[in-house]
């Protein structure tokens, strides 16, 4: 008998820009190293500032707040799904974004025997979501995320971590933002009905405070 070894599962951490994709995944896998954390707006803003090939063709529509390619997306998505080696779960955040990106998806677990265990939809109301991503500032040297209200650094402007200088990313500005929202609703909300037809959305009321809603996201993972 073929005995088949899963040695990855995949969580999708689905919901609209500031839902706290970011903030769930970094808290997880700080918490419990099964679980890896994936971005694909990293992996973009990484291109970006190294000015790669990807990178170049990726600048403009991030800055305007639209969607990159599913090509593009997928080739660097696939070369880093393809690369894991070792039992993990991946947590995908900001993947699959599209209906054809999820079409992607699918193909790419098959070829690599991996499991789509959940997807998570963190669920936030819409008049919350901008003052999150107004007041979100990041660590470029370590990647440390904070919010000038809710994540507050020891001292203001300056990464725990690393004491690095603290940024707001070029596209957390209101007028992208509001276009971001819009290709959110347009584009990535009809994931959630198809993985609810699926049986593997849960869907968790990101509202209260962050370990609340780690814990929300841990319990509807089992
Ligand atoms: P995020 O950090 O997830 O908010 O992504 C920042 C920006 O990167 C988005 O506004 C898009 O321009 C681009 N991006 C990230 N992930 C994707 C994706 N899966 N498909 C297309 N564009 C993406």
């Amino acid at each position: 008998m073929l005995l088949l070894v899963i040695h990855m599962k995949i969580v999708i951490l689905l919901g609209a820009p500031g839902c706290g994709k970011g903030t769930m995944a970094a808290r997880l896998s700080a918490q419990d190293p099964v679980f890896r954390h994936l971005s694909s707006g990293d992996m973009l803003r990484e291109a970006v500032s190294k000015e790669t090939r990807a990178g170049q063709l990726a600048k403009g529509a991030m800055k305007r707040g639209e969607l990159v390619s599913d090509e593009l997306i997928a080739e660097m998505i696939k070369d880093t799904i393809m690369g894991i080696e070792g039992e993990c779960t991946l947590l995908l955040d900001g993947f699959p974004r599209t209906i054809e990106q999820s079409v992607i998806l699918d193909q790419m677990i098959e070829s690599c025997g991996a499991e789509l265990q959940a997807v998570v939809w963190l669920d936030v109301v819409e008049e919350d979501l901008i003052d999150r991503i107004v007041g979100r500032r990041s660590c470029p040297d370590c990647g440390a995320g904070y919010h000038v209200k809710t994540i507050r650094p020891k001292t203001d402007g300056i990464c725990d971590v690393c004491g690095g200088v603290l940024v707001a990313r070029k596209d957390d500005n209101v007028e992208t933002i509001r276009h971001r929202l819009s290709v959110y609703k347009e584009s990535t909300m009809p994931l959630i009905d198809l993985y609810r037809e699926r049986g593997l959305l849960r869907r968790v009321m990101s509202a209260g405070a962050i370990s609340e809603t780690v814990e929300l996201v841990k319990n509807a993972l089992g």
